[in-house]
C-alpha cells in the first residue's frame, strides 16, 4: 500500500508534478523526495529546510518498493531523491540503474568516506546502531554478542521483528561476510530456536514484548528507545529495558544508515543537491540527532544525551557496500532456516 503525500506551501502540488514529469516545466525551487522514512520523523527538518532556502519538499512516502517505483516510471519519473532507511536499498537503487552520482565537495567534505559510497553513488545522512533490547529486571549481563543471543540459556526468551525486514537482513548480512554461510547459518538457527514467539511487528514491538513479560530479550535499533520515551504510551515499554551495545565476536556493532541517492532522471537537480548537502550540515545534523535520536553522520555533532548514555558503539569494520552485497544471501538463510514461522515445537 503506497501513501502518497504532498506537502505543498502552493495548492495543487500533484498538479505541479504532473507538468514538471509532462511537459518538462522546471517549476522553480522544489524538490521531490521519495522516502521510506516515516514523513513524521523527518518532517521537522525537510520544513526548516524550507524555511532557509525556500525550496519546497514534495515527499512521497511508501514502506517499501520505491526504487522499484522509479525505475518503472522510467524517464517521466517525478522523484529528484530516494531516502532510504538501509544501506541496500541504495545499492539496490543504483543496480536497477536509476540513479547517477550525488558526490558533490560539499558532501565529501561533511562525510565520512566509510558513510558514502565509493563511487559517489550514495550518501548517509544519519547512522543507526542495531542493539540489544533486555529486561532490566531478568537479564543481568551488561555486555554480549550477536553471537551470545543464539545459546541455550535465552532459550524461548528472545523476541524479533520478521527475520525479513531490511534491519535484520543487514545484520545478518554482516554476520555473512564475517563468519561465512555455515556459521552464520547455524547462529540463525539457534536464534530461532530462542524465539519466544513468531516474529512480527516492528523494534518497539521488542520492548512492548519484554515488558509484557512475553521474553526477555531482543534486537532492536537504537533511536527507538528515545522515540518511545516520547510517547505516553510506550514509556513504560522502554522502562521495562536496557541497551546493550552488542558486538560481532570478531567485529564490532553493526551500524547502519539512512542515506540518498539522485535520480538519474532527476528533473530538479540543483535543489536535489541543496537538500543532500544541507541535510549534512551542522545544524540538520543537529536536528537529527535530537529529534530522530540517531547519530550524526558529521563528526563533532552531539550525540542525543540519553542515546550518549548507552555508549558509545565501536562500529563494525564490514563496509556497508559488502553489507548490501551479502543482503539477498542473507534474505535466502532467513527463508532456508524458516526463521519467520517462529520457534520450532
Ligand atoms: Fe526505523
Amino acid at each position: 500500500m503506497i501513501t502518497t503525500i504532498f506537502r505543498a506551501a502552493i495548492a495543487g502540488a500533484t498538479l505541479a508534478l504532473g507538468a514538471v514529469s509532462g511537459a518538462g516545466l522546471a517549476t522553480a525551487q522544489e524538490v521531490n523526495l521519495y522516502t521510506h522514512r516515516e514523513p513524521g520523523l523527518i518532517k521537522p527538518i525537510l520544513d526548516k529546510f524550507t524555511a532557509e532556502t525556500g525550496v519546497k519538499v514534495n515527499l512521497v512516502f511508501a514502506k517499501s518498493g520505491l526504487a522499484e517505483r522509479i525505475q518503472s516510471e522510467g524517464e517521466r519519473s517525478p522523484a529528484d531523491l530516494l531516502l532510504s532507511v538501509d544501506v541496500s536499498t541504495l545499492t539496490q537503487a543504483i543496480g536497477l540503474g536509476i540513479t547517477q552520482p550525488i558526490m558533490t565537495p560539499v558532501l565529501e567534505k561533511a562525510v565520512p568516506a566509510e558513510l558514502r559510497a565509493k563511487d559517489g553513488n550514495w550518501v548517509a545522512v544519519s547512522a543507526r546502531a542495531r542493539v540489544i533490547y533486555a529486561s532490566k529486571d531478568r537479564v543481568k549481563d551488561s555486555a554480549l554478542t550477536y553471537e551470545d543471543l543464539a545459546g541455550p540459556r535465552f532459550k524461548g526468551k528472545f523476541c524479533i521483528r520478521s527475520g525479513q525486514h531490511e534491519y535484520n537482513t543487514s545484520l545478518i548480512a554482516a554476520a555473512l561476510a564475517h563468519d561465512g554461510a555455515e556459521k552464520t547459518e547455524a547462529w540463525l538457527k539457534g536464534l530461532r530456536a530462542n524465539l519466544a514467539k513468531k516474529p512480527s511487528g516492528g523494534d518497539r514491538d521488542v520492548a512492548k514484548d519484554i515488558a509484557a513479560g512475553a521474553c526477555d530479550i531482543g534486537i532492536g535499533n537504537m533511536y527507538y528507545v528515545g522515540l518511545m520515551q516520547l510517547d505516553a504510551n510506550q514509556k513504560a515499554w522502554v522502562e521495562s529495558i536496557k541497551v546493550i551495545m552488542p558486538t560481532f565476536k570478531s567485529g564490532g556493532t553493526h551500524v547502519n544508515i539512512s542515506g540518498l541517492v539522485l535520480a538519474k532522471h532527476a528533473k530538479h537537480k540543483a535543489e536535489a543537491v541543496k537538500l543532500a548537502e544541507w541535510l549534512v550540515s551542522q545544524k540538520a545534523q543537529e536536528l537529527y540527532a535530537a529529534v530522530n535520536f540517531e547519530y550524526p553522520v558529521v563528526k563533532g555533532v552531539a550525540v542525543e544525551p540519553s542515546i550518549k548514555a548507552f555508549g558509545a558503539p565501536k562500529p563494525d569494520n564490514v563496509p556497508l557496500d559488502e553489507v548490501a552485497k551479502n543482503r539477498k544471501a542473507a534474505s535466502e538463510l532467513v527463508e532456508k532456516v524458516g526463521f519467520d514461522l517462529g520457534p520450532q515445537s
